[in-house]
């Protein structure tokens, strides 16, 4: 997996984790990879409130305070891995096969870290869906991506349009 890759990704499973999504191909690749266990429910609710505050100031370009405070809690640890053969070497943030949430603390904050620091690779939002709470990782080349997902797209698109029907004068 290629450096930028690689943060993307870690900051893919972050949003994944907090939308509250079961294992995605995504999350199982990794886990397989780096010899991470699926976390189990109490330990990822220590996890999950920090890490969805960290989540929702790169969504809203900051504060950056959510993001440092989930760093100093999981520091990451830095080095250069090579088990990747086909994408070469690139950066962890973490040790292989530490304990599930550790790890994930640990490589979400440096990716969170990088994002909000302008990291070229991705971008977080907010879903603009009424009603939804859901985050989403923008890596569309203008940055346009404005829902979490096709439900939320077209059920927007639905309720515009019948919101103008109702308008009509004749209608
Ligand atoms: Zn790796
Ligand atoms: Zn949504």
């Amino acid at each position: 997996m290629r450096h930028v890759a690689y943060i993307g990704n870690l900051t893919r499973l972050a949003v994944e984790l907090v939308n509250g999504d079961g294992p995605s191909d995504l999350r199982r690749e990794f886990f397989v990879q780096h010899r991470v266990t699926e976390p189990d429910a109490d330990s990822l609710a220590k996890l999950l409130p920090p890490l969805h505050d960290a989540v929702a100031a790169v969504a809203d370009g900051g504060p950056i305070t959510p993001v440092n405070q989930l760093l100093e809690q999981f520091p990451p640890v830095l080095y250069v891995s090579t088990h990747d053969e086909s994408g070469g070497a690139h950066l962890h943030f973490a040790h292989d096969g530490e304990s599930p949430i550790a790890w994930l603390g640990r490589s979400c904050a440096a990716a969170l870290a990088h994002v909000i620091c302008g990291d070229p690779d991705v971008t977080v939002g907010r879903c603009q869906a009424d009603g939804c709470a859901r985050f989403h990782v923008d890596d569309s080349r203008n940055r346009s991506r404005r829902f979490c997902s096709n439900t939320c797209a077209s059920r927007t698109t639905v309720a515009a349009y019948r919101a103008r029907r109702k308008t009509t004068p004749n209608d």
